[in-house]
C-alpha cells in the first residue's frame, strides 16, 4: 500500500536520538530548550513551548487565554476533531464557521457574518481557531482583523503547516494571532513521533503555557507567593496544569528534522506540481494554491464524483488514499450536542467529494504514476 503520508527518518535523525539515549537526560534536559529556540528562530516568534502533541498545545493555548465555562470557541468543521475538543476540555461551548469552497479554509465572509450575528445576540466567541488545512495558511489578515474588531483571541491550528509562509513571513510568527500550534505527528511535515509546539510573541501567554504543560508548578521565585524564606527544594503550584511535556528524545529528533524542513517542503512542491500536470486532463478538482502564501503541502486533496466508488477502487489498487475531513459537527458525539448535517454545507459538500492522494517526501515518481493510473482507471470505470 502506498501510504497517503509517512515520516522521513534519516541516519542523522537516528544518531540524534541515540545521543540523547546515551546522555544524562531523557526528559527535561537540554534538547527541549534547544528545540524551542530553533522553532522560535525558524518562525520568528518570541517564544516557543514544546509539548507532547498539538492537541496538548491547543489545550494549553486555550487555558492561557482563560477560555472557560460560559465562553465560546469557534473553529472550522473541516479539521481533525482535536481543534474542537480543546474547547470542551476547558468547559467552553464550541461552534463552527464554514469554509471557503475554493481554498477549503475558514471563510472570512462567513466569519464576518457570524460575528455580526453573535454580537447582536450578545454571545461573541472568546477564542477563534482557524486551521491551515493541507498546509495552506488561512486568510489570516482578514480573520485577524475581524477578530481584533470584535475582541476575539486567535489560535492558529498550524498542525499541517510548519515551514509554510504567509505574506512573506513564516507561519508561527503570530502576526495576526495570539498563539500558533504545530503538530509533529509522523504524517505531518516534520516529526517527533508524538509532539507539538506552541509559539507566541506574548511573554505572559508563554509563561502560562509553560505552567499548563507541567502541573501548574513553577521553580521561578519571581512567580511564587512564598519564595522568601524557603530552601533550594522549594517549588510552588500556582495554577492547574497537566503533564504535557515533550521528552528530550523527541526534541532531539525534532531538532534534526528541522534541519531538513526546507528540503521536505521543496520535495512536496515538486510532487504536487507533478500531480497538477498529471491530473490536468481528468475529471477532478485540484487544490488551489493561494498566491498569498507558500503552502507546506501536508495534503493533496482532490474532489471527485462518486467518491465512495473511486476511494474503494484506489484502495483495492494498493493506493492508501484517505479523506480529510469528516466534518467535525457530523460525528455522533457532536450531533448529540445539538449539531446536525446541513449546518455547514460547504464543509459537507467538500467532504462528500474529497480524497487525499498520497503525498510525502519519500513518494517516488513511479509510485505517483501508479496513483494517477489507478485514479484514471477508477474515474473512467
Ligand atoms: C494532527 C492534527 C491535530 C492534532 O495533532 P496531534 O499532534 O496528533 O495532537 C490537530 N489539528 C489538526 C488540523 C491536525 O491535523
Amino acid at each position: 500500500m502506498i501510504p497517503y503520508g509517512r515520516q522521513d527518518i534519516s541516519e542523522d535523525d537516528i544518531r540524534a536520538v541515540e545521543a540523547v539515549l546515551r546522555s544524562d537526560f531523557l526528559t527535561q534536559g537540554p534538547a527541549i530548550p534547544a528545540f524551542e529556540t530553533a522553532i522560535a528562530t525558524r518562525t520568528g516568534a518570541a517564544h516557543a513551548v514544546a509539548v507532547n502533541s498539538a492537541t496538548s498545545g491547543l489545550h494549553i493555548a486555550c487555558m492561557a487565554l482563560d477560555l472557560g465555562p460560559g465562553d465560546l470557541l469557534w473553529t472550522v468543521p473541516n479539521t481533525f476533531v482535536a481543534s474542537a475538543n480543546v474547547g470542551l476540555y476547558c468547559g467552553a461551548d464550541v461552534d463552527f464557521v464554514d469554509i471557503d469552497p475554493q481554498t477549503y479554509l475558514m471563510c472570512p465572509k462567513a466569519l464576518g457574518a457570524k460575528l455580526d450575528a453573535a454580537k447582536r445576540a450578545g454571545r461573541l466567541p472568546k477564542v477563534l481557531i482557524p486551521v491551515h488545512f493541507a498546509g495552506q495558511t488561512a486568510d489570516m489578515a482578514a480573520i485577524g482583523a475581524l477578530a481584533r474588531a470584535h475582541g476575539v483571541r486567535v489560535i492558529e491550528d498550524a498542525s499541517h503547516s510548519i515551514g509554510a509562509s504567509y505574506q512573506g513571513a513564516p507561519v508561527g510568527g503570530c502576526a495576526h494571532s495570539d498563539i500558533t500550534v504545530f503538530s509533529f505527528h509522523p504524517v505531518k511535515i516534520i516529526t517527533t513521533a508524538e509532539g507539538g509546539c506552541a509559539t507566541t510573541n506574548d511573554a505572559d501567554l508563554a509563561r502560562r503555557m509553560v505552567l499548563g504543560r507541567s502541573h501548574g508548578v513553577t521553580r521561578d521565585a519571581a512567580q511564587m507567593q512564598d519564595a522568601g524564606d524557603q530552601g533550594g527544594w522549594y517549588y510552588e503550584q500556582i495554577s492547574l496544569g497537566y503533564n504535557y511535556r515533550m521528552t528530550d528524545i523527541q526534541a532531539a529528533l525534532g531538532l534534526s528534522q528541522l534541519d531538513r524542513l526546507d528540503d521536505f517542503i521543496a520535495r512536496r512542491h515538486v510532487l504536487a506540481r507533478r500531480y497538477d500536470q498529471l491530473l490536468a486532463g481528468l475529471d477532478v478538482v485540484r487544490p488551489v494554491q493561494s498566491p498569498d502564501g507558500h503552502s507546506a503541502l501536508h495534503l493533496y486533496p482532490v474532489q471527485v464524483q462518486n467518491r465512495a466508488r473511486v476511494f474503494a477502487a484506489l484502495r483495492a489498487d494498493g493506493i492508501g488514499v484517505n479523506v480529510h475531513y469528516i466534518p467535525v459537527h457530523t460525528h455522533p458525539f457532536w450531533r448529540a450536542r445539538g449539531f446536525d448535517w446541513g449546518a455547514f454545507p460547504v464543509s459537507e459538500g467538500f467532504y462528500h467529494r474529497a480524497i487525499s492522494l498520497p503525498l510525502h517526501t519519500r513518494l517516488t515518481e513511479v509510485e505517483q504514476d501508479q496513483v494517477v493510473t489507478a485514479l484514471t482507471r477508477a474515474l473512467t470505470a
